[in-house]
Order: structure tokens, then sequence, then C-alpha cells
């Protein structure tokens, strides 16, 4: 099959749910891919920040393999053994200390937001449920994760919505503490927003959200879905802002590539979802977990981490030193690059470098999204950044 044959048989019989390239994926290796009719690209976008190793790591293949050979599914009403290894991973890295495993970063949010409600539930009793997050955030397409997402775009069609969200802008201390009324249990935020144009929080600013949650007793969450399992040149954002958030939750590059979502608790709130309250068919899926346990190992490395600072701040640079006219500037941290365009002119700026051979996305009013593999080569970098100036010089 070529390219259009198979996005002919995809929309032939998948739900027109999405605004695809007009490409279709056939195989990679690292961050190289190739499409149907054997165009080579250079991947900027990692699955939206999922292969996070690239393609067919060949360590990854190995675990799943052997994996699905020795057990692949048993369900959470039995032990086993892969969901306590990356668990106690990623307790022993981040120092948090207990992890729920889902599915997807909805359902990880979805389930840290029931925790929440929970845990003021036990303590306060009914009417303490309101969650504040920040306007321009996102947290997912579940009708709650969606109410909880701080765009309004996202808050049509689908009423009526779940209650007890609300938004306050991004900085702003005063509009915090006036939207902290008596029926607030938590504070959920990102830490760079992904999806909302890769915008990073203020530092200062996000630790103030986190005192004065421990002042209230909210639960402070953050979501690092997007930023999280070293992204941004830290196993998960937080450190990198000195932050000890009693509720993280985790999911796109968690098992580098393979759907997993991780909510992560400190010891005061993990006891909350007891047997019963909360669960999964899927969530801690033994494949799952053992592809989890090599992306996890490998980036949790000290010198993977400071590559992925180094390869962010080379490729920034890179592109601040095109000059192009449309870059209006870079955003972001590590392997999570906002490049600013004029408003509006990123979809069509995207899609000419996709045609290009650079894959990318898209993030926000203005910015073309880079989330390239965090084992990328320089050699494939330097390839991409190439077709990248030469998209925009044509536009100059
Ligand atoms: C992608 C994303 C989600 C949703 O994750 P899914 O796996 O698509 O459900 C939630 N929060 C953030 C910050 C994200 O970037």
């Amino acid at each position: 099959m070529n390219n259009k044959e198979v996005m002919a048989f995809v929309d032939e019989h998948v739900m027109h749910t999405y605004g695809r390239f007009p490409i279709a994926i056939e195989k990679g290796k690292g961050a190289t891919m190739y499409d149907f009719d054997g165009k080579k690209y250079i991947d900027f976008a990692a699955g939206i920040g999922v292969s996070s190793l690239g393609q067919a790591d060949e360590d990854w293949v190995d675990a799943i393999t052997q994996q699905a050979k020795t057990l692949g599914h048993a369900s959470n009403l039995f032990y086993t053994k892969p969901m306590a290894d990356a668990a106690q991973m990623l307790c022993d890295i981040t120092g948090m200390d207990k992890v729920f495993f889902a599915n997807s970063g909805a359902e990880a949010n979805e389930g840290a937001i029931k925790l929440a409600r929970k845990y003021s539930f036990d303590k306060y009793g009914e009417g303490r449920a309101k969650i504040i997050t920040l306007i321009n955030s996102f947290h997912g397409r579940t009708i709650t994760t969606l109410r909880a997402t701080g765009q309004d775009v996202f808050h049509q069609y689908f009423f009526p919505f779940t209650d007890g969200f609300c938004h306050v802008p991004s900085g702003d201390k005063e509009a915090l503490l006036e939207a902290i009324t008596d029926d607030v249990c938590a504070v959920m935020i990102e830490l760079i927003q992904g999806e909302g144009g890769v915008m990073p929080v203020d530092k200062e600013y996000a630790n103030f959200v986190q005192d004065i949650c421990r002042e209230k007793d909210l639960l402070f969450i953050v979501d690092e879905v997007q930023t999280g399992v070293g992204r941004t040149g830290a196993f998960y954002a937080f450190m990198k802002y000195g932050l000890s958030p009693d509720v993280v939750t985790s999911a796109k590059g968690i098992a580098g590539g393979l759907p997993m979502g991780a909510i992560l608790a400190k010891n005061t709130c993990s006891g909350v979802l007891g047997a019963g309250t909360h669960a999964t068919t899927f969530g801690a899926n033994p494949v799952c977990c053992a592809a989890a346990k090599v992306a996890i190992g490998k980036i949790s490395d000290k010198k993977f981490l400071e590559e992925v600072e180094k390869k962010g701040e080379y490729i920034r640079e890179k592109i601040i030193a095109f000059g192009s006219k449309k870059v209006r500037g870079v955003r972001g941290m590590g392997l999570m690059i906002g490049v600013i365009v004029p408003e509006g002119e990123h979809k069509k700026l995207a899609r000419k470098m996709i045609d290009n051979g650079l894959l990318c996305i898209t993030a926000g009013k203005d910015a073309i999204r880079l989330l390239p593999p965090l084992v990328i080569t320089y050699e494939e970098i330097d390839e991409g950044l190439k077709i990248m100036k030469n998209t925009l010089d044509a536009e100059d």
C-alpha cells in the first residue's frame, strides 16, 4: 500500500476524530521515520512526546518481547511483579511514596481528581470538592478532565460537564487567593502548559501555589503528563522547580510508546483510594510495565538527562540563529520546545515542514511544538534543523 491507499483505508473504517496530516507512517528507527511511499522524515514529534526512546529501541523491544512471552495480562485481581518494579523505580527517583497505574493521561488525571475529592471527603465531609486549575491548561478529553481544562473551546457540545472546577490565570497570586473558598480541595497545574502553547509557569508562582496548598490542606497536584519522564531535562519538571507535590500524574513517554498512565502520591494521601474505590482492567499491564522499566531506567540516568538539557539548548540556539522573520522566539525547557511564529501561522508552517520531511506538531495559537525522542542524535537534530531552516527561509 502507498500513502494514499492507507489514508483512504483508514478514513473508510476509522472515525474522523482527528485532523490528521496527510501522510501514513510505516516504520522508524530512533528519530528517523518512513512513510508508506518510502519517504524519510526526521522525527521532532515523538508521537506527541511519547516515543521517548525513539522507534525500535532494542532493549525496549527485548523487554516487551520477553514479558509478552511470559505473561501478557493477568488483571489487577492478582499480584504481578512488573508493576512493583516500575512503581519502585518511580518512587526511588522522585521521593513519592505510592503509584496507581492507569492507561492514559486523562485517566491518570481523572484518578487524581477522585483522590483529591476523597481525601477531602474523608477528612472534612461533603462540600469541599472544587479543584482549581489554570487558564490555558490541558488535562484530558474525558467529560471531567475536559472541564478541568482551562480553555473555553473545550467546554462545548458535551453538556453537562462535571461540576466543581474553576480556572485562574497562571502567575496571578491574588486571583488564586480569591478562588480558594471553603469548598476547594485541590489545585492542579502543569509546570509547562503543553497543549496551551508551551508556556512555562513561573517558578516562584508554582512555589506559592504549593505553600498555599499546604497552609489550607489542599492537595497540590502537578500534571506531568507531557513534562514528565525526562522531557524537560529533569526526570519530572517538579524536581527542576524544587517542588514537593502531593500528587503527580504521568503518562505520554512513561512506557516509551506503550499506553500507560500513572498517579504518584505521597503517603499523606496515597491511602485514600482504598479497595473498591478506584480500578482499571488494563492498568499495570505487565507488558506495559516491562516497557516502562526500560524507559524509566534509561531516562533517569543523570548523564542521559544532562544530554536532554544540552540537546534542548542546542536546538533553541540554532533556531534563534536562523534569524528568520517568522520566528518570534523560543519557549520551553529541555526537549519540550515551542517555536513561536506569527499567530495563526503555526499550523500552515508545521504542515510545510512535514511536507519537507520534518515531523513536528503545534500548540496554542502561535507555537510549532518540538518534542523529539529524547534519544535523538545530533546528526538527526542537524538534519531536522536544516529542513526547518529551509522551510522558514522559503517563507521570508
Ligand atoms: C496529553 C495530555 C493529557 C492527556 O493525556 P491522554 O493520554 O491523551 O489522555 C493530559 N494532560 C497533559 C498535560 C497532556 O499533555
